[in-house]
């Protein structure tokens, strides 16, 4: 165990990004803002399920870069496959046989995706889909869950209005009123509060836009009745059913969790895994929604970057690598040694602590009482989870900085780095305890 870890290299280097860097991150998840602040550690290298940063200290990944990173890092098909880009180009601008066969891949995967279309995010992949539903059914509005991440773009950062179904106000300085005007909330698992949504403004709606299981306020899976209540509602007013999978792609099992759920989404954005560790986006849906795309239909999309081969042959490694059976057994035997623990030792030292798990992926919440909503993640510790996750950032273990985050199992993750990170916990729980 390491007690007091050195990070004054991190230390240096921190003070040098926020003299260049806008809040010294490319990304504001990076902050310890929402964990009470910190230096961010600042990584150097990545080795299987370890990071290294740049005083050398040795942390087990649970952060897998926020989910994409399920084989780990510098894994040997992916090194393959960008050596191979080195000797022969990254970027040509003009078709590549690659992304054609990855589009495959994707569709055989994900047989909803009738057709595709590759960007450079999620972002951009989700924002898509909403111009097209809306170019699509002619309609302004679109339904989101309260809570639920899909990207940047200003329709999305949209946080509920008071009440449990009404139309948004903006969650972000810079978003237009006028935009959240078009963006309805209602809470995830809640059936009524949907109907109600519906109700009152189904004739606008272009599409529902749902993360099916959510993995941006925890993991939380939907009720038994929840998603096919979803879809029946979306056509009963004629709306579109977006499946946002940027994260739930291919991190479950080989495709998405259309299948697992025995529902077929209209459009379906994906992301994250299928890029190998690379910057990717991918969408598509049914054939004839997806002919209004450019350049067969009215509705613009483009994008200089898209369909790289550097990208594309990165994720086509890591597809190749998830094929192999018994991968996704693995990862959710591994989520499950962790959370068995965890929970055991939660008990025995009396920490409020909820773990929600789907297969490779789970989220620890602070508090005593289930997490189905949005409103419940939140209402858990902020505190007490801010304690944890330095406690186990001191001890070499690598969480999210923030409450709302998962954690994801990776392949090269061993039993001895269970073990070692269960060890960690219970130290951090009994200092915690000390400390309730
Ligand atoms: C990460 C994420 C996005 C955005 O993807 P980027 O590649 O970061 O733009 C969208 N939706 C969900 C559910 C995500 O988790």
């Amino acid at each position: 165990m390491q007690p007091t870890m050195k990070t004054r290299t991190s230390d240096i280097w921190y003070a040098r990004a926020q003299n260049v860097i806008i809040g010294g991150v490319n990304s504001p998840s990076r902050s310890y803002k929402a964990v009470g602040g910190g230096t961010p550690r600042f990584f150097v290298r990545g080795e299987g399920a370890y990071l290294f940063d740049v005083d050398d200290n040795r942390y087990i990944d649970y952060l897998a870069a926020y989910g994409p990173l399920i084989l780990g890092h510098a894994h040997p098909k992916i090194k393959e496959a960008l050596l191979a880009v080195s000797e022969e180009g990254t970027l040509f601008g003009t078709s590549t046989p690659y992304e054609v066969q990855f589009a495959e891949m994707l569709r055989e995967a994900i047989p909803s995706m009738e057709r595709i279309r590759l960007t450079n995010s999620g972002t951009e992949a989700v924002m898509t889909t909403v111009r097209v539903a809306r170019a699509y059914t002619g309609r302004s509005k679109i339904l989101k869950f309260q809570g639920s991440y899909h990207g940047h773009f200003d329709d999305v950062l949209v946080a509920a209005g008071s009440g449990p179904a009404t139309l948004g106000t903006p969650d972000s300085a810079g978003v237009l009123q006028s935009v959240a005007q078009e963006v309805v909330t209602t809470p995830y698992n809640d059936i009524s509060s949907y109907h109600r949504a519906l109700e009152t403004y189904g004739a606008e709606l272009a599409a529902v836009l749902i993360e099916p299981i959510i993995g941006n306020f925890g993991i939380v899976p939907p009720d038994p009745d929840f998603i096919q209540a979803v879809h029946q509602g979306a056509k009963e007013v004629g709306a579109l059913v977006i499946y946002d999978e940027v994260i739930t792609a291919f991190r479950f099992h080989y495709g998405s969790v259309q299948s697992l759920f025995n529902a077929r989404a209209d459009l379906t954005a994906l992301g994250k895994i299928i890029g190998g560790g690379l910057p990717i986006g991918a969408y598509g849906g049914r054939r004839d929604i997806m002919e209004w795309v450019a350049p067969l239909g009215p509705a613009y999309q483009a994008g200089t970057m898209a369909g790289n081969p550097a990208s594309v042959r990165a994720g086509m490694a890591t597809l190749h690598v998830l094929k192999t059976p018994g991968v996704y057994e693995d990862l959710t035997q591994k989520a499950s040694t962790l959370v068995g623990g965890l929970q055991a030792l939660a008990e025995t030292y009396r920490i409020p602590l909820t773990v929600n798990q789907y297969r490779g992926a789970f989220s620890t919440h602070f508090t005593d009482r289930p997490v189905r909503t949005y409103q419940d993640a939140d209402e858990a510790s902020s505190d007490l989870y801010a304690r944890f996750f330095h406690g186990m950032l001191e001890r070499g273990i690598l969480l999210a900085p923030s409450k709302f985050e998962a954690w994801f199992t990776m392949l090269p993750h061993s039993e001895e780095d269970l073990a070692f990170t269960l060890n960690a916990a219970e130290d951090v729980f009994k200092a915690m305890r000390t400390q309730l």
